[in-house]
């Protein structure tokens, strides 16, 4: 039997971009049924994230006029991770396998072939991995490389160069599902689930319309996720930082000590004022990265809800079929 496929893709403000991108999706989604690799009921899933402009209407209007798109609406915006997280849990129990991509047509839809391949091959996950990047500006290359290289040397391990493209079948989503933290980083928790897995090389266009919603501001709070997510590293840091502070220090007495011990006081006042600020500033950095793992203890025990889907489409056309009887 085929296994059915469902595309899901996260939209905030995409209304520039969604007319564009929209029917490529669905064109692939055609011709991977019409190539026999996937089966008939394979859907484009949606996902708005409290759009303030006329995403979810744009949405709600294909998925009437076009049966192999669907599209579910969260309550408000939740950002990207949780958006993607909505779709894949709403996936995981209606088909076999998802892909994962976002909205904007940058990363190459032509690559879901190889993905349905490696997948008809016994892989479980497969991670869409940039081949290039020479598309994107100086900036955004440079701040995304650095990027990687940060979270692996704080030790939150990742796919280089892979963003959220990616295959998963509903085998692992259903084991994903009991990973139940509020502070999602999906790229490094995937990987944590297991199974086989492999990656699949692609182009990274531009964007085809509209605005990047990831700004650099973005981009670090995303990094601390999930670094602070991920890893205890930072606070195993703070602790070898703070041995070799008092190292220095103990030298430091020693050569006071001796130094008073042979009449050789000088007015200190510099040095004091040096060592003073500098263990204070080392302290402060050390109890700012506690706090940050203790705030997301305390967001962790609260166990609230990742994602509230307030609307979908197919219930929306349930409901019109509800009225004539009505009546
Ligand atoms: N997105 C979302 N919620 C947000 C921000 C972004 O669902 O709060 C979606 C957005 O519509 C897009 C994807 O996440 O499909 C990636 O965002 P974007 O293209 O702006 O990021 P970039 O590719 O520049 O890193
Ligand atoms: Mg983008």
């Amino acid at each position: 039997m085929l296994p059915s496929l469902y595309i899901i893709i996260p939209c905030y403000n995409e209304q520039e971009v969604l007319p564009v991108t929209a029917p490529m999706f669905r064109q692939k989604l055609l011709d991977l049924i019409a190539a026999g690799k996937i089966s008939d009921e394979s859907r484009i899933l949606f996902v708005n994230d409290g759009s303030k402009d006329r995403t979810w209407e744009l949405i709600t209007q294909m998925a009437r006029a076009e049966e192999h798109i669907i599209g579910i609406s969260q309550s408000r915006n939740r950002g990207h991770q949780n958006a993607v997280l909505a779709g894949l849990m709403e996936a995981k129990d209606r088909c076999d396998i998802t892909i994962s991509i976002d909205c904007d047509g940058q990363d190459d839809i032509d690559a879901m072939d190889k993905m349905v391949d490696a997948y008809l091959q016994g892989n479980e996950v497969v991670y869409g991995v940039r081949s290039s990047r020479e598309t994107d500006t100086f900036f955004k290359r440079t701040t995304a490389q650095g990027f990687y290289k940060f979270l692996s040397a704080m030790g939150a391990e990742v796919v280089y160069n892979h963003a959220d493209y990616r295959l998963i079948s509903s085998r692992v989503l259903q084991e994903f599902a009991d990973f139940h933290e509020v502070n999602l980083f999906l790229r490094g928790m995937i990987p944590l689930v297991g199974f086989q897995s492999t990656t699949v090389e692609y182009a990274r266009h531009e964007r085809l319309a509209g605005e990047s919603h990831y700004p650099l501001k973005k981009m670090i709070a995303l990094a601390m996720d999930g670094i602070t997510s991920l890893s205890v590293k930072p606070l195993r840091l703070i602790t070898s930082f703070g041995v070799l502070v008092a190292l220095i220090s103990f030298i430091g007495c020693v050569w006071a000590l001796i130094d008073a011990l042979v009449g050789r006081t000088v007015a200190g006042w510099a040095s004091m004022t040096c060592i003073i600020c500098f263990v204070s500033g080392v302290q402060l950095i050390s109890l700012g990265i506690i706090g940050e793992y203790i705030g997301k203890i305390y967001m962790e025990t609260k166990r609230r809800p990742r994602y509230i889907i307030s609307e979908r489409t197919w219930e929306e056309q349930e409901t019109d079929r509800r009225m004539p009887d009505q009546i």
